[in-house]
């Protein structure tokens, strides 16, 4: 039975898709190619172009293969941009997705993996932030993710959707075949990475006047290797008929800014300026995850917690694919 992987073609997707494959599953993309790569995909892949919405496209593919479950990562995810265009935000995000699931029950298809995101908590009462922190999103992005979260809950209710949701804190790094090329790009590792290659002449840094020990803001950085590996466990919790689960994705470990172009000096020994700018709307100056659960219920262990494995491996793949994936 296959695995269909929305956003398939994506940064997350396409290393869960690489992984899915290795452990011998069998694999279905569906990606619109709005964001993703299609040179991420293994040509060996069965690609669907189109949008997760297009319920005719979605059926069409139910009915020719026998599919188990879904790992849907398709989604916009600019927070900036969600503030200025929030309709294309809860459009895509949120309605394509109902549409998605109810094509999905409607076949009998009840296991679903769901890229969800921090976002969600908004500006922390309490770090760490455990799965039980107060929800208030700060931007549209966070709501769509939040939204699709509720509706998940409520097909579980009612007709027994089974599901995984994980909250993703900083999503980094690269595999040897898949890294980070999103245009634009607004990611701080990639961005300190550019500035090392010269294809930027620096890094700002937004705001250096945060409440931690260097003024700049602490994030937990996960490495997308590690990340990839929790969907294939809670792709196996569902199989094991267990209970539907909101989990973080975080090392429960947090860095600054200035951590991390520190540390990407260090990697890449190439001078990295920087600037420093104004903080950037709507950033908390801290956001680390309590990652507990993900190892209680999932038996999740990280294997690239350290900052230097992550960026040693984002450098490699940008090293290797100097213009992304063109
Ligand atoms: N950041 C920065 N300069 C940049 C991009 C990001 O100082 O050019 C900061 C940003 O304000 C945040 C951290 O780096 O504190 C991580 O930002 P990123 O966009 O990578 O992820 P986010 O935490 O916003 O999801």
């Amino acid at each position: 039975m296959a695995i269909l992987v929305t956003g398939g073609a994506g940064y997350i997707g396409s290393v869960v898709v690489e992984d899915l494959r290795k452990n011998g599953e069998e694999v279905l993309v569906l990606d619109n190619l709005s964001y993703g790569h299609k040179q991420a995909v293994d040509k060996n892949v069965t690609f669907y172009e189109g949008n997760i919405g297009d319920e005719k496209l979605v059926s069409q593919i139910l009915k020719q293969h026998e599919i188990q479950a879904c790992m849907h990562f398709s989604a916009f995810a600019y927070v900036g941009e969600s503030v200025e265009n929030p309709k294309i935000y809860y459009e895509n995000n949120v309605g394509q997705t109902l549409r998605l699931l109810n094509v999905l029950i409607e076949n009998n298809i009840k296991k679903f993996v769901f890229s969800s995101t921090c976002a969600t908590y908004g500006e922390p009462q309490k770090v760490p932030i455990d799965e039980t922190h107060p929800q208030h999103p700060t931007n549209p992005y966070g709501w769509s993710k939040f939204m699709v979260e509720r509706i998940l809950e409520s097909y579980d209710a009612a007709y027994g959707l089974k599901f995984v949701a994980l909250r993703y804190f900083n999503a980094c790094g690269a595999t040897r075949k898949c890294g980070e090329d999103h245009d634009p790009e607004t990611h701080l590792i990639p961005l300190v990475l550019f500035a090392a290659q010269g294809k930027l002449p620096f890094i700002s840094i937004f705001g250096d006047d945060y409440p931690t020990l260097d003024g700049t803001a602490i994030r937990d950085y996960i490495h997308i290797a590690d990340l990839s590996q929790a969907h294939l466990l809670a792709l196996e919790h569902l199989r094991q008929n267990k209970n539907s689960e909101f989990i973080n994705l975080g090392n429960g470990q947090g860095f600054s800014v200035k951590e991390v172009i520190e540390t990407a000096r260090k990697i890449t020994g190439r001078n990295i300026e920087v600037k420093i700018a104004p903080r950037r709307l709507g950033d908390p100056s801290r956001l680390v995850a309590d990652a507990k659960k993900a190892r209680q219920v999932l038996g999740w262990k990280p294997r690239f917690p350290d900052l230097e494995s992550i960026i040693e491996s984002a450098w490699a793949w940008h090293l290797a694919n100097p213009n992304g994936y063109d």
